[in-house]
This record gives C-alpha cells, sequence and structure tokens, in this order.
C-alpha cells in the first residue's frame, strides 16, 4: 500500500462521499482485542476525536499499544484503500517518497548488507523501492507481492518479478511452497492493513530460517511532534489505518510473532521509525517492553494542545 497521508479532502464531491458513508453504513464491523497482548481492556484517546469525524482510537491499559477496535474484513479494507483512498492518480513517484525508500535502502544495507540477497517486498506499490535495490549499488534479487493489478502490470514491464495479490494469497499459493527468502521489507504498510499479526506471521512463513524482517512506519509516536496532529490523524474511515507504534510496541510485532529485533533507527530525530529483527525459531519466548498507557494518553493530549495552540488553522 505503502500510503503517503491520503485524505479525504481529495475527494472532491459531496455526493461521492455521501455514497461512501452509505456504503460505510452497511459493512460489517468487529470489534477487536489488543493485537499484540490479546488485553480486552483498552481506553480511548478522546482528544483523537477532534480530527477523525468522531471515530475512536484506543491504546491497550496491558501493553500502550494504540489501536482502532472497530474494523471491517481484511478484504473490504482492502478495497477501501484501493476504490475510495488511492483511487486513479495516486503516485508514489513524488520527492519525499523517494527520499524514505533511499533511508531503507542505505538503512538495510548499512545493517544487514543487501548483495545478492533475495529481498521480497510486500505491498510493492509500483515497484520504486525494488528498482533502486535491484540496481548495482545495493545488487539484491528483487521481488514484490502486491495486490493492485495495475502496479503489477507496471513492475512487470520494469523487468521486476512480481505476485499480484495478498500476502496470504501468497502464502497459499502452491506455485511459491518451497521459495524462501533472505529479507522481507513491510514499508508505510503494516499500519494500513486489518491485522498486524497475521502479515508479520505471513512473513515469517516465507522467510528463511534467520532471514530478517523490515518494518517501516510514519506513524511513531512517544517522540517530538513532527507536525500538527490534523496531518497525523484524519477523516479517511479509521480502520484503514488500524495501528500506531511505538519503538517498544513495534518490538512487540516482532517478538508475538517469534522475531527477535537487531536494528532500530534513529527514530527520535527521523521523521519514521524503522527497525530489523531475525526470524527465530520460536522456541523461546523473546520479552519486549509495554508502554504505560498513561504516558500515551498524555503523549496524545500533549500533541492536542501544541496543535490547538500554534497550528489549528493550517
Ligand atoms: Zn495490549
Amino acid at each position: 500500500m505503502s500510503g503517503f497521508c491520503a485524505t479525504r479532502r481529495n475527494d472532491g464531491d459531496r455526493d461521492g462521499a455521501d455514497e461512501k458513508e452509505q456504503r460505510m453504513s452497511e459493512d460489517d464491523f468487529q470489534e477487536h482485542d489488543c493485537d499484540l497482548c490479546g488485553s480486552s481492556d483498552a481506553i480511548e484517546i478522546e482528544v483523537a476525536r477532534h480530527y477523525t469525524d468522531g471515530q475512536p482510537l484506543h491504546v491497550c491499559k496491558g501493553c500502550g499499544f494504540v489501536y482502532v477496535r472497530r474494523r471491517r474484513s481484511a478484504k473490504r479494507i482492502a478495497e477501501v484503500w484501493s476504490d475510495d483512498i488511492y483511487g486513479e492518480g495516486y503516485t508514489a513517484r513524488i520527492p519525499a517518497v523517494k527520499a524514505r525508500q533511499v533511508y531503507v535502502a542505505e538503512f538495510l544495507d548499512t545493517s544487514i548488507g543487501l548483495k545478492g540477497k533475495a529481498v521480497c517486498d510486500i505491498g510493492g506499490g509500483e515497484g520504486q523501492f525494488l528498482e533502486l535495490i535491484g540496481t548495482q549499488e545495493y545488487g539484491a534479487k528483487a521481488f514484490a507481492i502486491e495486490p493492485s493489478p495495475k502496479n503489477c502490470k507496471m513492475m512487470s514491464a520494469a523487468g521486476i518479478e512480481n505476485f499480484c495479490g495478498s500476502i496470504e494469497d501468497y502464502r497459499a499459493s502452491p506455485k511459491f511452497k518451497d521459495r524462501r527468502f533472505d529479507v522481507i521489507t513491510i514499508m508505510w504498510t503494516l499500519e494500513n492493513c486489518q491485522s498486524c499479526r497475521t502479515m508479520v506471521d505471513a512473513a515469517y512463513d516465507i522467510l528463511k530460517n534467520r532471514g530478517h524482517l523490515l518494518i517501516a512506519t510514519g506513524s511513531r509516536i512517544l517522540v517530538p511532534f513532527k507536525k500538527p496532529m490534523q496531518y497525523y490523524l484524519n477523516t479517511n474511515p479509521a480502520d484503514t489505518h488500524c495501528f500506531r507504534f511505538s519503538a517498544n510496541t513495534l518490538g512487540g510485532v516482532f517478538a508475538v510473532s517469534g522475531f527477535k529485533q537487531t536494528h532500530i533507527n534513529r527514530y527520535i530525530d527521523t521523521d519514521y521509525l524503522m527497525a530489523i529483527a531475525q526470524r527465530t525459531d520460536r522456541s523461546k519466548d523473546i520479552p519486549w517492553e509495554k508502554d504505560d498507557y498513561r504516558q500515551v494518553i498524555d503523549f496524545f493530549k500533549r500533541w492536542h494542545q501544541e496543535t490547538q495552540k500554534h497550528y489549528k488553522d493550517d
């Protein structure tokens, strides 16, 4: 998906927005417990409602994970992304996206080395990142799993090997039964899927033993505020952006699926949070540090105050 802050303000006409709201009201929603620790004890981050058209965002009282409780099916959320949010005309070929892809490539290369590695990007988009790591400079063997047929066509034309479908489709496909990768990348995608656990577990299954998983996200929390809150939260359906990660809870995402974190970037003064973890044999529990939910609530409160005081009308 590799979203770049698409918001409903791109919709154009009001009739289209009404139609989407009508469809949404007919959709089937289910309440979810915390994806990381399984607790159902969560508290709403009240200030978020100012920016989400009243849609609630919660924090788990057990581990401090920030997540959306009410979600539709994975299939429906994927449809909403491709039909209602991206629509026609979305492209990742803009300077800000290219810059962050170069940053990921450099982070991977300096941390674990890319030369000769079989790399699979989940949510390969238009293939821009894979094109980059396939160059002589990085020397990786690039592969994409991407649900959009339009994007897959584009990648095939550029000579990038790809599978058109979801990660679950790929895992179920007999064609790729014995194929395993050295590195999996999930970039600006995990926060937008219905179950972060399902996606990371699927990555586990298609990785070689002791292979590496990189996760990169712009949805980082418990850091200095990088922008006014209305640019961070928006009025898109809340379940199209189910998760927001701190360095600790990203570590939790790895740990609960059997990955041991090996590298993390300087997320405190970078716009992105990214970390690399190694696949283990799941024979031991992997410890991870939890966040205090009260600190998470306080963080959003302070950010809201800062926004209201200085950037309300931006
Ligand atoms: Zn939890």
